[in-house]
């Protein structure tokens, strides 16, 4: 009866095992299935929504490597180390600095 019984549960047990194995194989096969899909899918998303590519602000061309300047009389461009400056405003050159003191005089 006690051989018996343990045959019959070492039997049971081997088959167990035998399904166990097929369907961990089956569920190996079909979880590889399932991130190869996954993959493929994830990636095809992420080219498909690839953020465009971040364009510089407009306002920083004018102020590229030295700090520039912008003469109020004529509009000119100039590094801040050339420009006249007066009455926190910029100048191209000594008259236009007074060019630009007369008109600010004057309203
Ligand atoms: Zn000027």
């Amino acid at each position: 009866m006690a051989r018996g019984d343990g045959l019959r549960y070492d039997g049971a047990a081997r088959i167990s095992a035998l399904g166990n194995t097929f369907l961990a194989k089956f569920l190996l096969l079909i979880a590889l299935v399932i991130v190869v899909y996954l993959l493929f899918r994830g990636s095809r998303r992420v080219e498909s929504q690839q953020p465009a590519p971040p364009q510089p602000a407009p306002q920083h061309s004018e102020t590229t490597g030295e700090d520039m300047v912008r003469c109020s009389i004529c509009g000119v461009h100039l590094p801040r180390s050339e420009s006249f400056i007066s009455r926190g405003r910029f100048f191209c050159s000594d008259e236009h600095r007074r060019l630009g003191l007369e008109r600010t005089n004057h309203g």
